[in-house]
């Protein structure tokens, strides 16, 4: 059991800096994402902990114990490669007795922990196989299986689950959760999906270039996002983005995007005049998009006219592509009563408790 320090950890491979100025702290137990998008460092922050690239600046602790110069053997830790690296030739059981083979433990005491890594990831029926006569679900059980037996203090995942199927995706997710309090110890995942980042983490560390760029409880970060790029990528359909200006008239401040004008209701005025007359980029999430009559009681409510362009029906929601007037496109997510049609303008409710402002740099 261990937690795990990033102290200002910079990796360069000659010109790229891949992680740039890193600082997370994750504490023993925590199930830590890091998620972002392909070539963000992710894979790099896993490896310089694991031992398996040399820091270019900074420290990383496992506990307080600084590990720079610690071969990856002693750092007590275990890892789990998208690819498996199972090997072919050998049975599962020997694939998860490998490692505690070469570290000379008893056999007796080989045999014990394959056992028990087997039982709770449920693959004791399959130790005799060869890793070809398992399918892709069962083949990545047996690769957590290999990590479970080390007994670390950390598990490490770089996307494990991103060569199965959709459907087997999300099954899985839920038996690392389930692994995860079983084993209560300190997992840090690496993904690019953001819904297993979600689904799964204790935290999230959203990364973009090498660089954090927040760190939060999946909810949190949803709800209160610090950037444009954060508030892109968590959720899906993705948040609305408007360029747009604010503007006091009267006393009243209104977001101006161009195609619709939106009251700012006082609650949120006070928070969002420091922007008054600049420009600012205007985020709204497809599910605080309501189309009337259809709007939940109670919410901070402000009204746009839109036009629809494509209605998606989902059973118990509807997604409505729409048009402003001047012809940006943005997504609601309406209630599944709402009659829309290609070209109709419709009205729409805004709940700008939830809307957000941002800096556009
Ligand atoms: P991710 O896992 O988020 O997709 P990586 O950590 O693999 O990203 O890579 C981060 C950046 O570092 C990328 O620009 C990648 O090309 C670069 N990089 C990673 N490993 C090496 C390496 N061994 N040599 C040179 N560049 C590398
Ligand atoms: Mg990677």
């Amino acid at each position: 059991m261990a937690s795990v320090t990033y102290d200002h950890v910079y990796k360069r491979f000659g010109d790229v800096v891949a992680v740039n100025d890193l600082n997370v702290h994750i504490e023993d137990k925590e199930f830590l994402v890091f998620v972002g998008p392909s070539g963000c460092g992710k894979t790099t922050s896993l490896r310089l902990l694991a031992g398996l690239e040399e820091i270019s600046e900074g420290n990383i602790m496992i506990g307080d114990r600084i590990v720079n110069d610690v071969p990856p053997k002693d750092r007590d830790i275990a890892m789990v490669f998208q690819s498996y690296a199972l090997y072919p030739h050998m049975s599962v059981y020997d694939n998860m007795a490998f490692g505690l083979k070469l570290r000379k433990t008893p056999k007796s005491e080989i045999d014990r922990r394959v056992k028990e890594a087997a039982e709770i990831l449920d693959i004791g029926h399959l130790l005799d196989r060869k890793p070809k006569q398992l399918s892709g679900g069962q083949r990545q059980r047996v690769a957590v299986g290999r990590a479970i037996v080390r007994e670390p203090a950390v598990f490490l995942f770089d996307e494990p689950l991103s060569n199965l199927d959709a459907k087997l995706r999300v099954q899985t997710r839920a038996q690392l959760t389930r692994l995860h309090q079983r084993l209560a110890t300190t997992f840090i995942y690496v993904t690019h999906d953001q819904v297993e980042a979600m689904t799964m983490a204790s935290r999230i560390a959203v990364m973009k270039d090498g660089i954090l760029q927040q760190i939060d409880t999946p909810q949190h970060l949803y709800d209160h996002p610090h950037n444009v790029f954060v508030a892109g990528f968590i959720g899906s359909p993705s948040m609305n983005f408007f360029d747009a200006t604010l503007v006091e008239t009267d006393g009243k401040l209104e977001v101006n995007t161009g195609g619709f004008r939106v009251e700012v209701p006082e609650e949120k005025a006070k928070e969002w005049r420091q922007f008054k007359g600049r420009e600012v980029i205007f985020g709204i999430r497809p599910e605080d998009i309501h189309a009337k009559p259809f709007v939940p009681p109670g919410i901070l409510e402000s009204d746009i006219r839109a036009t629809v362009d494509v209605t998606e029906l989902m059973g118990n929601e509807i997604f409505l592509y729409m048009v402003t007037k001047d012809n940006k496109q943005f997504i609601a997510r309406v209630d599944p009563r709402v009659q829309a049609h290609p070209g109709e303008e419709l009205e729409m409710a805004i709940n700008m408790s939830n809307a957000h402002i941002f800096d556009p740099k």
